[in-house]
């Protein structure tokens, strides 16, 4: 039996503790992966904070890479030695939202996510004193190693440094798939991405591989705008000093901006996002708050044809575009090494959520021995 480190949230609101855990042997389809950098996300910040709930005991984690150890009997795509860069959305291909082409939504996928069990509806690792144990979003990458199902797995380039890839498994998945595969970004357009963390920054430079014309990047910290300027933005607006919907008026000639993309999860931003964008402009949300809170608009800033999608993981077919992505940073056109803030090691983990909290990161990496 396989024993490793691992980082393990037993309640909320406490810090993780660094503990020996086991993993099962591997079923069919499952693949072990030897974990090498893993990022830190808010998503993982609510679980730990308690507003996203997750049974518990459980490894968090889902933005990861790393070197495919052992494959079961019946994996198909991936071999021992490829080097991976990991999914959060597996899916069954023939429910009813699979048949739609949103695998995201997956009827087997939303079913099996919220008790962070495998594909399988079974766990893949206990405690060292027999008790089962979670993986958040079918990963828990915040361990040496990780079981996951072979559609998880994704090969990419063995040339990109691990650090790098990781972040393509969520962050930038994220906010690179809302420009290139929902913004329908024409060349030339004008562009306004609210909020510059991870994922916003991601979005900044899809609206750039897109060929947008303007990027007016929003943000509250000037060391976030100052980066996105330097990885595609065209303006910046800080904003608690400048107004966003003033600066998207008078970049446009007054009609505002053809697409906006929020990655800051607050009500002021989804309203701002309804005023800044022209009649018949697309809105996109990939922030997110409390799923009980309410959000007020201004009826006549939903006017107009304006579209408003609200997604995820960017739409993302992992299979298609996390190797596209990975080609990307390798050709220069996808700039990674800035949104790296922090690598730490995996016993510094808790210290890197206080960080993360504090707004001080734009990403943290745990890197593996
Ligand atoms: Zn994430
Ligand atoms: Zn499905």
């Amino acid at each position: 039996m396989l024993s490793y480190r691992a980082a393990v949230l037993h309640a909320p609101q406490t810090a993780m503790r660094i503990e020996t855990v086991t993993a099962a042997a591997l079923k069919p389809t499952d693949v072990l992966v030897r974990m090498r950098a893993a990022g830190l996300c808010h998503t993982d910040l609510e679980v730990i904070e308690g507003s996203l709930r997750y049974p518990l005991p459980i490894v968090l984690g889902h933005e990861a890479a790393g070197i495919v150890e052992q494959v079961g009997p019946a994996a198909r795509r991936v071999e021992v030695g490829d080097h991976v860069v990991l999914s959060w959305n597996p899916h069954c291909g023939q429910c009813f939202y699979c048949d739609r082409d949103a695998p995201i939504l997956c009827e087997e996928y939303l079913g099996k996510g919220p008790q962070a069990v495998a594909f399988d509806g079974q766990n893949r690792t206990a405690l060292a004193d027999g008790r089962q144990l979670g993986q958040l979003m079918f990963l828990g990458s915040f361990g040496e190693y990780c079981i996951v199902s072979d559609q998880q797995a994704i090969a990419v380039p063995k040339d990109i440094p691990f650090d790098r890839a990781c972040l393509i498994g969520c962050g930038v998945m994220t906010g690179v798939g809302a420009a290139l595969n929902l913004g329908a970004i024409a060349h030339g357009d004008s562009v306004m991405v609210i909020g510059c963390g991870a994922v916003g920054l991601a979005a900044v430079q899809g609206a750039r591989l897109a060929g947008a014309g303007k990027i007016i990047a929003v943000d509250l910290d000037s060391a976030k705008l100052a980066l996105a300027a330097r990885i595609g933005a065209t303006q910046g607006v800080h904003a608690s000093k400048d107004d966003a919907v003033a600066a998207a008026k008078q970049a446009t000639g007054d009609r505002g901006v053809d697409v906006v993309i929020e990655a800051a999860g607050s009500a002021s931003a989804f309203r701002t996002t309804a005023e800044a964008v022209r009649p018949g402009g697309q809105i996109i949300w990939l922030g997110k708050i409390d799923v009980n809170k309410d959000v007020s608009f201004r009826w006549g800033s939903m006017m107009q044809e304006k579209r408003i999608r609200r997604v995820s993981y960017g739409n993302a077919r992992p299979r298609r575009d996390f190797p596209l992505l990975a080609r990307a940073y390798l050709d220069g056109s996808l700039m990674l090494d800035d949104l790296i803030s922090r690598r730490i090691r995996l016993d510094e983990i808790n210290e890197g959520f206080a960080a993360l909290k504090r707004g001080e990161t734009i990403r943290s990496v745990i890197m593996f021995d």
